[in-house]
């Protein structure tokens, strides 16, 4: 039976990221104790590393077929009943906590500060989806209508959704999306990343002994070619996508292709983001704020900052204050406390980074290089590009690259980051409310963060999300999100004929 609904929330470490503790990590911490107890917790946790077998595409259609007939139930189970159960699941991931971040730092190579802040994200979207699923489809919302006529709205689920998410957050938006369409009422059928299927098996784990039933949930191990076969599928209601925005459009392209019922797709994908900083800018602020949010999480974000415009006056002065505080980061072992910035994904992504890195290295001039241990390293590196189009990708590592321009251009680079269509974050560093306020108002960007770094996106605080080649809404986390993962259905009863 589902505990309490308000559980009080573990004790936890706090951020070690944050630039206070930078300079003084392992040394003082507040709280020392607890993160001492965490850290033997995690290093006694078995974690079973053995490679996972894919699916094949007869194992996909049986789960369709199977959350197809888990659906009749599990839709008419009671809202409250479903949000208990993210509850009971949210307090789970809480208690095991140390065996996620293990999972989260041996599988995703998540650093201590990001495994913890991750297994905090995971358990805010179950216990937020679960608060806004009892407000939303507990109940028939009566409309406004004539004498002798009854009108109600209500909210349902709509079938199967499939769910297809990244490496970079394996829990966090891997539960995120799962739990949202479960909360409305959906059956899922949930597609991990290929490089992160332990997590994504405990977590389908985790919700099952929450409360989930087994035919309303299940998992799919597997590829790109799985995620394709799954979204091609006849019965599918619904599609919710995190991930690169070439992939979203292929999910897109293959939805419009089908006969049969229009399926709605939810994506949320990446970006080219920019950060703005004018002469006005406190320096020091500015320098802090680059550095975490251009390296932190090695800078596979989908926030992280990618491109930094900085005011001509002030610019030899801001990236020597950038590259100093990005010399002091320390990269390697993501299980010492002492590590920054941890290894990336896999030798992949080290590939194309490099090749990235070289490239820019003949291209722009380099104005910091990190050293890298050996491995699936990426150090820090900042480069000056002599044009915003130069970097027409996302690059999704940690190289900030910097363009500088001249007040009197202010409008040119609102062009440069409005030609690049995407839209997911922007960081604006300025004293100038008038200026805030223009760039504000001219950018069509999801999430924008003034005078602070560009890494926020807390459940319920900063509902997350791009539009334009980042996404399509609505935003994770935020308070529209999961009436897109339902259908509408309006019932009008002439009441003077009721009862005969
Ligand atoms: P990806 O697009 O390569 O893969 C994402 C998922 O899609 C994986 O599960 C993959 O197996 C699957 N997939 C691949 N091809 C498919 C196809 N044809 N049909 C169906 N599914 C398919 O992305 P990634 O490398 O795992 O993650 C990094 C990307 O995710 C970056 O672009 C990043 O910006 C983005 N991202 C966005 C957000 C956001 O909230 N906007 C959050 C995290 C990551």
């Amino acid at each position: 039976k589902p505990q309490q609904a308000n559980h009080p929330r573990i004790p936890l470490p706090r951020d070690l990221f944050a630039p206070e503790r930078r300079n003084s990590r392992g040394v003082e911490f507040g709280e020392r104790a607890a993160l001492d107890r965490l850290l033997a917790d995690i290093a006694s946790e078995a974690t079973d590393l053995k490679p996972v077998s894919d699916a094949t595409p007869q194992q996909a259609n049986a789960a369709i077929a199977a959350a197809r007939a888990g659906f009749a139930s599990w839709s008419r189970t009671p809202a409250a009943t479903r949000a208990a159960a993210l509850e009971q699941a949210a307090y789970l991931l809480e208690q095991r906590a140390a065996h996620f971040m293990a999972l989260l730092q041996r599988e995703g190579g998540k650093t201590l500060d990001d495994a913890l802040s991750e297994v905090r994200e995971a358990a805010d979207f179950c216990r937020y989806y679960a608060a806004q699923g009892r407000k939303l489809f507990g109940t028939e919302e009566a409309m406004p209508g004539p004498t002798g006529e009854s009108n109600g709205l209500a909210l349902r689920g709509r079938g199967v959704f499939v769910a297809i998410s990244p490496w970079n957050f394996p829990l966090a938006i891997f539960l995120g999306q799962v739990t949202a369409a479960l909360m409305a009422g959906n059956a899922v059928v949930a597609k991990p990343a290929e490089q992160t299927p332990r997590i994504a098996i405990d977590a389908v784990r985790l919700l099952h002994e929450a409360g989930v039933p087994a035919s309303a949930l299940h998992l799919v191990i597997g590829d790109g070619h799985i995620g394709a076969a799954l979204t091609a599928h006849q019965s599918i209601a619904g599609v919710v996508f995190t991930g690169s925005t070439e992939v979203a459009r292929a999910i897109n392209r293959t939805l419009a292709a089908k006969d049969g019922p229009i399926v709605p797709l939810i994506a949320e994908t990446g970006g080219i983001n920019a950060m703005i900083a004018d002469a006005t800018a406190l320096p020091e602020q500015v320098t802090d704020d680059v550095v975490t949010s251009a390296f932190r999480s090695a800078g596979q974000r989908c926030s992280a900052l990618r491109l930094l415009f900085v005011q001509e006056d002030v610019a030899d002065r801001m990236i020597e204050m950038i590259a100093g505080a990005a010399r002091e980061l320390r990269i390697g072992d993501p299980r010492e406390i002492a590590t920054h910035i941890g290894p990336v994904i896999d030798a992949e992504a080290k590939q194309r980074l490099d090749a990235h890195i070289a490239r820019m290295t003949k291209e722009a001039r380099l104005h910091f290089a990190g050293k890298a241990p050996e491995g699936t390293f990426v150090a820090p590196h900042i480069f000056e590009l002599a044009d915003a189009g130069q970097l027409t990708e996302e690059v999704f590592g940690p190289i900030l690259h910097v363009v500088r321009y001249r007040a009197e251009h202010l409008g040119r680079v609102l062009k440069a980051v409005e030609r690049s269509g995407f839209g997911l974050t922007l960081g604006i560093h300025s004293r100038i409310d008038d200026t805030i306020e223009a760039i504000i108002a001219r950018l069509s960007v999801g999430n924008i963060y003034v005078n602070r770094n560009m890494i926020g996106a807390v459940v319920g605080v900063q509902p997350f999300g791009g539009n334009g080649l980042s996404g399509t809404g609505p935003k994770a986390g935020g308070p529209h999100y999961l009436a897109r993962f339902a259908t509408e259905q309006t019932v009008t009863i002439n009441t003077a004929a009721a009862g005969g």
